[in-house]
């Protein structure tokens, strides 16, 4: 697989500039907002994210404020979130961890980060990219299909993918490739019937080739449900394309 030129693909169609200009140059966030926001994106829409995070940071907005909250002035704040009443426990939970077993800094390591209350490897992995530009592997949905559907891993969950993946895709280019194919499949590698017609990548996929030529994709859940697709000699259109908001950068569930 050519990682470069596939960046290099999805970011001309999606406009998001250079990939190799140094992630935290353009994007620097606060880890410890990356972490409870990515915490507060887990089962929730990005908009609903985006506006509890708001809310959220407005009133407390570092490790020793969120730490003396009380669920109950936090529900409110965050309602909009899936699950919000196990979150409104586990974020103070989360900010006492950092402020006790860390000095008030969120740790930089992967083993350190998933120590934490609510912390699972998307989250972990989220926080080394976003907040801190360290090279990692968040996996999200959409990564997780993507890279399955590429044919470069054959795995069954995202904490899986994000092993193969660490394992196949060199680490330069780690950090650019989730906000790009979380857009991709946001617009056009999406859960079902993905635009293969209109892929910029098409050729380097193993679905995209095998749809294209008329033949069964080698995953099951991608066959066209009516019918034998038609190969497509459409050039990629530039199409009209979502950006990622914040919460999306940071989300890999
Ligand atoms: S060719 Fe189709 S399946 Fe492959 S990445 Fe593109 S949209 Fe997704």
């Amino acid at each position: 697989m050519d990682w470069g030129a596939v960046l290099d693909r999805l970011s001309a169609q999606y406009g998001r500039g250079d990939w190799r200009v140094p992630y935290l140059r353009d994007h620097a966030e606060d880890p410890f907002q990356v972490l409870i926001g990515t915490i507060l994106s887990q089962r929730t829409r990005d908009e609903a994210t985006d506006r509890a995070s708001a809310l959220l940071f407005a009133r407390f907005p570092d490790p020793r404020s969120l730490a003396r909250a009380k669920p109950r002035e936090i529900v409110p704040l965050i309602r909009a979130c899936g699950f919000y009443h196990v979150k409104a426990t586990v974020l103070p939970a989360c900010a006492r961890a950092i402020l006790e077993r860390f000095g008030g800094v969120v740790p930089r390591d992967l083993e350190s980060l998933l120590s934490l209350p609510g912390v699972g490897p998307k989250t972990a992995n989220c926080v080394l990219v976003f907040g801190y530009g360290i090279p990692a592997m968040p996996v999200d949905t959409h990564v997780h299909r993507i890279a399955n559907r590429l044919g470069v891993v054959k795995t069954e969950a995202p904490e899986a993918t994000e092993l193969a993946l660490r394992r196949v895709v060199p680490e330069r280019y780690w950090i650019p490739i989730n906000p790009l194919l979380v857009q991709h499949g946001q617009n056009l590698c999406r859960p079902i019937g993905p635009r293969c017609e209109l892929c910029p990548i098409w050729s380097w996929c193993a679905t995209g080739v095998a749809l294209r030529a008329g033949r069964a994709p080698p995953r099951e859940a991608d066959r066209p449900r009516h019918g034998r697709m038609r190969a497509s000699t459409r050039t990629v259109a530039k199409r009209s394309v979502r950006r990622v908001p914040r919460s999306r950068r940071r989300k890999s569930i």
